[in-house]
């Protein structure tokens, strides 16, 4: 019988792997770390070397698999199933759907990552199944996935949606897209360490200043922790940040009129904190008509959000019947 999904959340640092049932229910999920030795070949070696261990620990067979979901990070044309750019895994034209062919028979289908989450937010967590919704990820980088008229945005060649690659500041820093002043570079996470380190030159004596001297690694989490208590040059960094990626949302938002706008990765462990500054931000930028409709919201399903959506376009596209 089939009745497992196999679901594959390819990150930069680790591939989160799961078996899921076609309700959408974790039944195991594990993580390889990503090999990154000539430019990430082996990924696809370990990850199938995996998946076939831990299926055989499960009893399962390929037989009981109705497909397989792939999340890539970067660039993905989802209907050739080929990433043109990852940058973070040193893949270029990279043709991710065909080297899983050469493992397997089975029905694979290969997004981008951050479509992934955002198809997985709206079928169990805080999307609540909307028919127009953005959902963006702040990790390393920032993510974004536009699902309108209850469809994901792909666009012409699979770019539709990149809000992180929104040029918002000309004189800004380098992209890994090779542009400047890219949303990325400010509002993800490693775009704020890189700011805060900026600001600290500029403010030797500030407490911002004397805890990089402390830690050495300052990191995003730790510039928010500071600008919660009150720190000012962490709360003029934080501050910048969201008012721009608040601008950017509402420009987003009058594209799509989204129902609701969802806030993951790393950087939303902030909370209200966070959400607070960011939807009184979005609220000044928005059409009224829109704002007023629109939601900001934290997600829900953290790190699961890539498998679960991983799991969603495989019933999806194999017309399998969809619970909830
Ligand atoms: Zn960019």
């Amino acid at each position: 019988m089939k009745n497992i999904i196999i679901a594959i959340d390819i990150g930069g640092t680790t591939v989160k792997i799961g078996v899921i049932s076609h309700f959408g229910q974790i039944i195991k999920k594990w993580e390889v770390n990503s090999d990154k030795s000539n430019n990430s070949i082996h990924i696809i070696d370990n990850v199938w070397d995996s998946i076939l261990k831990q299926l055989s620990k499960m009893n399962m067979e390929q037989d009981n698999v109705i497909g397989i979901g792939i999340g890539a990070p970067g660039f993905v044309d989802n209907k050739a199933g080929l990433v043109y750019e990852a940058v973070n895994l040193g893949w270029e034209m990279f043709d991710l759907k065909e080297k899983f062919r050469e493992k397997t028979d089975l029905p694979i289908f290969v997004e981008n990552d951050a479509n992934l989450a955002a198809l997985g937010e709206n079928w169990l967590g805080a999307g609540e199944s909307a028919e127009n919704l953005i959902a963006v990820t702040l990790g390393t980088g920032v993510g974004s996935g536009v699902i309108a008229n209850g469809k994901i945005l792909n666009g012409c060649n699979g770019t539709a949606g990149e809000i992180g690659h929104v040029i918002v500041d000309q004189q800004g820093y380098l992209c890994n897209c090779g542009r400047v002043g890219c949303l990325d570079t400010i509002a993800s996470a490693s775009g704020i360490v890189r700011v805060a380190e900026e600001y600290i030159q500029r403010n030797p004596n500030s407490q911002l200043a004397r805890m990089k001297q402390q830690k050495h690694d300052l990191e995003a989490k730790d510039v928010f922790d500071i600008a919660k208590k009150g720190e000012e040059v962490s709360y003029k960094i934080i501050k910048r940040a969201l008012d721009i990626l608040g601008q950017a949302l509402a420009y987003s938002a009058s594209v799509i009129n989204p129902s609701r706008i969802l806030i993951g990765g790393g950087l939303s462990k902030a909370g209200d904190f966070l959400l607070d500054m960011l939807k009184e931000n979005f609220t000044k930028y928005a059409l009224p008509r829109i704002g007023n409709q629109c939601e900001v919201l934290l997600a829900k399903l953290g790190n699961d959000a890539g498998i679960i959506g991983a799991a969603y376009i495989v019933l999806n596209k194999t017309d399998t019947h969809i619970l909830i």
